[in-house]
């Protein structure tokens, strides 16, 4: 898997979410879905796609007057990334914490738990993690 920063927003979030649960989709599609679901403008689900597609996270694809969206990557690759993304921008002595709150506030099913269970029975703790807020800046 090619290690890109990846950077979506929220409203983009949700534009990947229908291309990915439709494998494909045209533009047609995505505001029929979209206009109905986040009562967005045809205009706004179109710059949206503009910006995916400059991001170099879909590609368009032309078939006669319509064009095709479909998703450079994976979702759960995409997931992973997000996630690291995010816990890269916290204090590393507080990563722990926040994946506890993670595992507590989120609906899980037994597979799931047996999932980061087996993570957890893996992992190798380490002595000690190093605060990377600012110098002096930080009490954690
Ligand atoms: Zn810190």
């Amino acid at each position: 898997m090619m290690e890109k920063d990846i950077n979506i927003t929220d409203a983009e979030w949700r534009i990947m979410r229908v291309i990915w649960t439709l494998d494909s989709a045209t533009s047609r599609e995505l505001i029929d879905i979209l206009g109905e679901s986040m009562d967005w403008k045809p205009a706004t689900i179109k710059t949206l796609l503009r910006r995916l597609s400059d991001k170099g996270i879909v590609k368009t694809k032309k078939d006669g007057n319509k064009f095709i969206y479909t998703a450079t990557m994976d979702e759960s690759d995409t997931i992973d990334l997000a996630s690291k993304k995010f816990f890269n921008q916290v204090c590393a002595k507080k990563v722990g914490s926040a994946i506890a709150y993670l595992i507590d506030n989120s609906e899980l099913t037994q597979a799931d738990v047996d999932k980061i269970q087996t993570s957890l029975n893996a992992k190798e703790p380490v002595e000690e993690i190093e605060c990377n807020c600012i110098p002096d800046g930080c009490n954690c």
